[in-house]
């Protein structure tokens, strides 16, 4: 019966994709930038986004739209830093998908946003395996976490644009190969940009945040203003 789970999957995979592609043409409508946030727990894309919304906020609108599967407490840290704040509780899945995005986009008053920032569920494996109808995927990684991911866990690094490497304040303190690390992460995504960030230091911040900025006014509304 093998057989008979292939086009289940696939089907699955299909329908997601087209709420995917309805979010993406609903988000370039309005000129909104969105950057899809992927991560294992704990390796701070809670703080990541605290420390964008915070220092972004008074040059680009900002919403962050906050999955998890049972609490509102990163919604609730991104609305202290600045940002509107849309939560979805997944109701124990883990991963968010289109559909859950599209609710979240109804609660937007999207012409109002530049960049839109999606804090996907805590978990390596299948937020991966499907697409929202966000612009660009970040990966957060961390220091503690190990530098064997990328071998571990290679659909996590493929499919994104940016990784950032979180908590490089601990690397005198754990075993962390930063060489072996990202040589795992290019062999799977040559070219992929890399930024050695710590939250909670603020080292690597200002190449992060750049990296967004340049991201926002190159595909974002800033672009279609200039250009007017
Ligand atoms: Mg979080
Ligand atoms: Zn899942």
């Amino acid at each position: 019966m093998i057989t008979e789970r292939v086009p289940v999957v696939e089907k699955i995979f299909g329908a997601n994709d087209r709420l995917a592609a309805d979010n993406h043409a609903r988000l370039e409508a309005a000129g909104v930038f969105s950057l899809n946030f992927m991560a294992s727990p704990g390796a701070g894309k809670t703080s990541l986004i605290e420390q964008t919304v915070r220092h972004l906020s008074g040059q680009l609108r900002l919403a962050v739209v906050d999955g998890d599967i049972a609490t509102s407490l990163d919604a609730d840290r991104a609305a202290a830093a600045g940002a509107v704040a849309v939560q979805i509780n997944t109701g124990g899945d883990c991963h968010l998908d289109a559909a859950m995005l599209q609710s979240a986009l109804d609660e937007l008053d999207l012409s109002v946003i530049d960049l839109l920032i999606v804090e996907n569920v805590g978990n390596l494996v299948c937020p991966a395996n499907f697409s929202l109808g966000t612009h660009k995927s970040v990966l957060v990684a961390s220091v503690p976490e190990g530098d064997d991911k990328p071998y571990k866990y290679p659909g996590a690094y493929r499919g994104v644009q940016a990784l950032v490497i979180n908590k490089i304040d601990l690397l005198p303190y754990v075993n962390f190969d930063m060489e072996y690390f990202q040589r795992g992460a290019s062999a799977l995504n040559p070219g992929l940009a890399t930024i050695p960030v710590s939250c909670r230091t603020g080292d690597g911040l200002d190449a992060w945040l750049e990296w967004v900025v340049e991201q926002v006014s190159t595909n974002g509304r800033g672009h279609e203003i200039r250009r007017i």
